[in-house]
């Protein structure tokens, strides 16, 4: 299977010869000619597998075919509607490299930076329109875009947009687009029972592509976990990136706090990290992705939301410092390796609280993840924490996570020296007390 056959025209590729692409992959192989054919469609597919192309490239070659048409001049006429800002530029990198010779003007909308020059685009005219929903419905009720000759929308990520409550003001920007003559294109990494209603409601006879199951990780990632004390988290992490291995790591954090915390502590221990989450300013999560990206730092720890966007080539590890409580933030966060078919390893840190998400996760994804000893890592020779002005004592504190050193059974420490994984034991009868 090649490019030259799913329809596409010689401007496109030739950019998808520029990007490098010489197959492709096979939710393009699928996608592509039903959306150059004119359906809706509803594409069900894990992040990395390149997805962005499938929609953008048929898309693209639509728009190229029609430009000639005078009544579209000047007219905005498609809308990718994203849920965070990064994937919003990355959405806008993508299609940059693929429109490279065709004459279409781009413009991306985004809160947290001056709208002005947003206002702008808008006012003057783009073809096309990358967007989160927050700011585009803000610049709507402002009255400065117009989209009556819109041909394309396209929801990416629908599940995350849900996730993350822009259902409303999405309802209420699809109310504003014409209906006749728009194609309309939905992609979700899982077909819950609200995507599934999304679909009725905003998409007109749309045939179905799906690749994988469909809350299954990518096949690509090799995962494991490793189980660890809550006190004992950081010291594992430091541990493991000893290995040069780890070349270009993404860690995650439940927290905002927790992934500076995380960040600082590395930055201590000389390990060159930067932390991304909606606290910092565009700016710097701009920054802080370009670095890690130039492999300028070496670890990026992120929260969920934060992430969404990343898409970082050759991230080597993705740790779950924090083991995600929802499958769904598992697939997409171990999406961020492995992605074009590369090898990518996913560990997570798995402490007795995180027992009932792995076991939810395992039912979900139907399979057991490998449990394995983190080689050379030693619990007993991590310094005590200073000692705490907490009643004396340790057992009930309710907070009862600080570590203390096992002679045997304590996971990952105590009976020699590791290696190599055993299949898992639950973690059995040890206690995990408020759960
Ligand atoms: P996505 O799932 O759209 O986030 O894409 C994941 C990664 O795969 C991106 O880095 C793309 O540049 C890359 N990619 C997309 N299509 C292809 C292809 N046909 N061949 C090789 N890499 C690709």
């Amino acid at each position: 299977m090649s490019f030259e056959t799913l329809g596409l025209g010689p401007n496109l590729l030739r950019s998808i010869g520029e990007v490098g692409y010489s197959t492709p992959t096979p939710i393009q192989a699928e996608a592509i000619p039903l959306i150059i054919d004119g359906n809706d469609l509803i594409g069900i597919a894990q992040t990395g597998t390149g997805k962005t192309a499938a929609f953008t490239l048929p898309m693209l070659e639509t728009l190229e075919r029609l430009t000639s048409d005078p009544s579209r001049r000047g007219k905005t006429r498609a809308l990718v509607l994203s849920p965070t800002r990064e994937l919003v530029v990355q959405i806008h990198d993508n299609v940059s490299a693929y429109a490279k010779h065709l004459p279409l003007k781009v413009a991306t909308i985004y809160g947290g930076v001056n709208e002005g020059p947003q206002k702008k685009a808008l006012q003057h005219g783009v073809d096309l329109v990358i967007a989160t929903p927050g700011r585009l419905m803000d610049l709507m009720g402002q009255g400065v875009a117009d989209f009556s000759g819109l041909e394309f929308l396209v929801l990416d990520e629908a599940d995350r947009m849900l996730d993350m409550g822009f259902l409303p003001n999405i309802r209420k920007i699809v109310l504003e687009l014409p209906k006749k003559g728009r194609q309309t294109l939905l992609f979700s990494a899982t077909l819950s029972r609200d995507i599934e209603k999304l679909t009725k409601e905003f998409l007109y006879k749309p045939k179905t592509v799906e690749i994988g199951r469909r809350t299954n990780p990518a096949d690509t990632v090799e995962q494991c976990i490793h189980q660890v004390t809550k006190s004992a988290k950081m010291h594992l992490l430091t541990h493991l990136l000893e290995d040069n291995q780890l070349h270009t790591v993404l860690v995650f954090t439940r927290t905002k706090y927790g992934a500076d915390r995380v960040a600082k502590q590395l930055s201590r221990n000389k390990i060159k990290a930067g932390a991304i989450h909606s606290n910092r300013t565009q700016n710097q999560r701009a920054r802080a992705l370009q670095d890690f990206k130039d492999g300028k730092l070496r670890v990026l720890v992120a929260t969920d939301i934060a992430a969404r966007g990343i898409d970082v080539e050759g991230i080597t590890h993705v740790i779950n410092f924090d083991f995600p409580p929802h499958p769904e933030d598992y697939v997409h966060r171990i999406g961020r390796t492995g992605r074009a078919n590369n090898v990518g390893h996913a560990i997570s840190f798995v402490t007795p609280d995180d027992s009932g998400a792995l076991r939810t996760l395992e039912r979900k994804i139907k399979r057991t993840i490998y449990n394995k000893r983190p080689e050379g890592f030693d619990p007993s020779k991590i310094p005590s924490p200073p000692p705490q002005s907490s009643p004396a004592g340790r057992g009930n504190s309710g907070g009862g996570s600080s570590f203390r050193p096992k002679k045997s059974g304590g996971f990952g420490g105590g009976g020699g020296s590791g290696g190599g994984g055993k299949p898992r034991r639950r973690f059995g009868q040890r206690r995990s007390s408020g759960r």
